[in-house]
């Protein structure tokens, strides 16, 4: 069989199991079982495959037949240009929340700018949730000298969140916490993707996402806003002066959040969309001393 024909054996199988992107995931899979890229791929794709590359698409179709995660198959997702692995463990990275990630730079990269020796050395950042540790991580990495915590309350996650900072060489200091309840000092960012989809919306979603997701990182409760109403008055009187909160939302949530951090005193709030024209991201700003 040739390489052409076993990803088009593949295609059908998963086109049948109701898999979205069928033709790009086969191939991915079979990149990956005849360790190829996609030059080689090409260049090969009519030649006979060999039969122990054959057995293991075929065992890695299976998997994805049962809607298992591209990701959790292949062991990674590239965030903001970076490759983290990726399981069962914690949530699988999502592009949109790159947004999230891309205003927490810039807004770093202004307060440093602001701060005295301009390397902002002692400017401190929080990711809480960070599942994979994607988020805390890739700031880390983007900007070394901020100092980052990333915490979770659930400790399969935050091993993973270690593997990752391990492996990608970022010094990230990772805690244990509900929340903030857990976490000493002040800082200058807060920032969360927090689990927001609503109780009775999670069985809708996609197979991949509701069975293999962990749905602790789903479920921001009956309204899907706990962890906002719970960040919003908890997070005052973490920020420094002048600090920044960022949350990633999902597209129906802008208003009420916006509403929520209005009520905890935020300024200079604005709501930012994803590529796809939803809203993604909502930020403001804690001023107690009014300039
Ligand atoms: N912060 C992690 C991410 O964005 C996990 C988020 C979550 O579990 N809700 O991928």
């Amino acid at each position: 069989m040739t390489y052409r024909e076993l990803l088009c054996e593949g295609e059908e199988h998963l086109k049948k199991a109701g898999v979205l992107e069928a033709e790009t995931d086969a191939r991915l899979l079979l990149e990956y079982a005849g360790q190829m890229d996609r030059t080689a791929f090409f260049l090969k794709s009519m030649q006979e495959a060999p039969a122990d590359t054959v057995l293991s698409f075929r065992a890695l179709i299976r998997k994805r037949e049962s809607r298992m995660p591209l990701q959790h198959i292949l062991g990674f997702q590239e965030f903001m240009g970076f490759e983290f692995h990726c399981d069962a463990r914690a949530l699988v990275p999502r592009q949109d929340t790159e947004i999230l990630a891309e205003n927490a730079l810039a807004i770093l990269k202004s307060r440093m700018a602001e701060t005295e020796d301009n390397a902002g050395h002692d400017l401190r950042v929080l990711d809480l949730c960070t599942g994979s540790g994607c988020i805390g991580i890739s700031l880390k990495l983007l900007c070394p000298d901020a100092e980052v915590v990333c915490s979770d309350i659930s400790d399969d996650a935050l091993e993973l969140a270690k593997e990752n900072a391990d492996k990608l060489g970022a010094e990230v200091e990772l805690r244990r916490s509900d929340l903030m309840n857990d976490i000493p000092g002040k800082f200058d960012l807060i920032l969360s993707n927090p689990p927001y989809i609503r109780e009775d919306v999670i069985d809708t979603l996609q197979t991949e996402v509701c069975r293999f997701d962990p749905r602790m990182a789903l479920s921001g409760g009956e309204d899907g806003l706990i962890f906002y109403r719970r960040i919003c008055s908890d997070a005052p009187e973490k920020l420094r002066e002048g600090g920044y909160l960022l949350f990633e939302i999902g597209s129906d949530q802008a208003e009420e959040v916006r509403a929520l951090m209005k009520a905890a005193r935020f300024s200079a709030l604005s709501i930012i969309k994803d590529l796809g024209g939803n809203d993604r991201v909502v930020l403001g700003q804690m001023r107690n001393h009014h300039v």
